[in-house]
């Protein structure tokens, strides 16, 4: 049996998806269930299942995903309203994608988490 990750599918645009970032490294999509007026996902173009599997060589990588939220977070007005970043990680977090990715969360006021 072969696996398909649908996030890597994406990325290479097998799978349509609401695309607003690309770049060598790091792809940035709208999520299909936005929970929040803006819900975008940053993912990392290699597959990388979750934060678990992350080594010292993907420091950089890291740092860019932060970064490339940062960005799409200034383009859609959320750097002075405040915005929410989420890797969810394992079973007890709720990941559904073991493809890493960055929930981009904002446009409305959000709750402290941990429920
Ligand atoms: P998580 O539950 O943290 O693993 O988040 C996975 C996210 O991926 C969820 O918010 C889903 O709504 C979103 N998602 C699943 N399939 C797609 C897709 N084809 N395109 C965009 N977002 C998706």
């Amino acid at each position: 049996m072969t696996f398909t990750c649908i996030f890597c599918e994406i990325i290479a645009g097998r799978q349509t998806a609401q695309k607003i970032f690309q770049d060598e490294y790091a792809t940035a999509f709208h999520d299909l269930f936005p929970r929040t007026p803006v819900h975008i996902l940053i993912v990392p173009n290699q597959h990388i299942d979750s934060v678990n599997q992350l080594t010292d060589a993907e420091k950089i990588l890291t740092g860019h995903l932060i970064l490339v939220a940062q960005k799409i977070a200034a383009e859609k007005g959320l750097t002075n309203s405040g915005y929410r970043l989420v890797i969810n990680t394992g079973d007890n977090a709720g990941q559904s994608v073991h493809h890493l990715h960055l929930h981009l969360l904002g446009g409305k006021h959000m709750p402290m988490m941990g429920d």
